[in-house]
């Protein structure tokens, strides 16, 4: 009989990024040889991880149109639609919210800019865009040209018009049965890309990881180790504390099964340092290993994946107050409730690619009127603290979907 031993893909992406972060460690010190730079970090490594990261944002737009298409037709009700809709428009706001107040509650326990010497960093000025109008973000989000934003890949955008263009087919009922077996076909054909590139998830993982750590080394994190773990620290009492609070009393799920099942996805998540690239998994691993139905999973999953960022909202209430103890300034009441909204909005913005919300955090110092080269100084090691901050962003849509599911009945694997 042959005896296959069967590695589960978790276990061969877990594996890549000890191997990854081994090997970058290990190449740190060669990072300027020039063959280590050539053929290794900007050839092998940049090749797998960003390689892999492409080919995972291929399916992105076409998935996000076909699976929440037939989620808006798929539910007949379309009063349903605007039931969950609020529902996760309500839970997505107010753990955002719960996100940043825990973060300036924790920033001022830990206190991460006193007693760092800010001539020891080095400091970048940023150029960020001055905030824009309330109006214009809600504007921004009708497409007036929907064929534009499907090309350019704006999320909002495509979110709004699918579900219209699916309540639309809801509405017609028979008469647009064709185009919805057309969308279901999409979805499937969609789900199996997604399948096939998973298969290199590993490679992409390991070259992620690899290049990052033969990049920053452990040298990057010293000067700023207070504010990375303050981050981190406050990161996991909002996916342990808040989340599994939350899973337990509205969802009543047990929080080890949950972490059992989103493992993956966390992983990928935590190795790519973007949301964006985590929607096909999370789609996938709520539909199949959590079984909610692709009418609830395909409408607050993209959704979560462009608007509902707390991880990402916990750095930038951090990095606030690290910024302002740096510069010795001292924060208001109303400089408090003035970063609870903006960080909210700001996380809200936040494309889900790596980096995004070190930008997105300008919009918070300005509101506040802290010194924007602030922003200078987290960037050295925002890699580090977007692979947890990422993880933390996700893990939050999946909370949401089971909490909205069980809300709606449904039968939770
Ligand atoms: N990388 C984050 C994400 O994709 C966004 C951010 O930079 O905070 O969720």
């Amino acid at each position: 009989m042959e005896r296959e031993r069967k590695i589960s893909l978790t276990t061969k992406i877990f594996i890549a990024l000890i191997i990854g972060v081994i090997v970058g460690l290990v190449l740190h010190p060669l990072k300027n040889n020039p063959y280590v730079e050539k053929y290794l970090l900007n050839f092998v490594f940049t090749f797998l991880g960003n390689g892999f990261v492409r080919a995972i944002r291929m399916v992105v737009v076409p998935l996000v149109l076909c699976s929440l298409v037939m989620g808006a037709a798929g539910i007949e009700d379309v009063t349903k639609l605007g039931r969950i809709g609020a529902k996760t428009l309500i839970f997505y706001l107010s753990t955002t919210a719960i996100a940043v107040v825990l973060a300036l509650v924790g920033g001022n326990i830990i206190n991460p800019g006193k007693g760092v010497n800010i001539s020891d960093i080095a400091t970048t000025v940023v150029s960020v865009d001055k905030t824009k109008p309330f109006v214009d973000i809600l504007l921004d989000m009708i497409p007036i040209n929907p064929i534009e934003a499907l090309a350019k890949g704006d999320m909002l955008q495509i979110i709004v018009f699918s579900i219209i263009l699916g309540i639309a087919m809801s509405l017609l009922g028979e008469k647009a049965n064709e185009a919805k077996k057309l969308f279901e076909a999409g979805n499937n054909i969609s789900l199996k890309l997604v399948e096939i590139i998973m298969l290199f998830a590993p490679l992409g993982v390991f070259g992620l990881i690899a290049k990052t750590f033969t990049t920053l080394g452990y040298i990057a994190l010293v000067p700023l180790f207070k504010y990375f773990m303050g981050v981190v620290v406050i990161l996991f009492i909002h996916c342990l504390v808040t989340y599994q609070s939350i899973l337990v009393l509205f969802g009543k799920y047990n929080p080890i099964k949950f972490f059992k099942n989103f493992a993956p996805t966390m992983l990928v998540a935590f190795s790519t340092a973007s949301s964006s690239a985590c929607l096909p998994s999370s789609l996938k691993t709520m539909q199949e290993n959590f079984g909610v139905s692709k009418a609830i999973s395909s409408f607050t999953i993209p959704l979560g994946n462009t608007i509902n960022m707390d991880g990402t909202a916990v750095m930038q209430g951090v990095a606030t107050i690290f910024i302002a103890q740096i510069y010795g300034i001292d924060l208001t009441m109303g400089n408090y409730i003035t970063i609870i909204l903006t960080a909210t909005l700001a996380s809200i913005g936040t494309a889900g690619v790596p980096g995004v919300g070190v930008i997105m955090l300008g919009m918070v110092l300005v509101q506040v009127g802290l010194p924007l080269e602030g922003i200078g100084l987290v960037m050295g090691i925002d890699r580090f603290v977007d692979m947890f901050r990422t993880t933390v962003n996700v893990t939050g849509d999946a909370v949401c979907t089971l909490v909205i599911a069980k809300s709606e009945k449904e039968n939770i694997k």
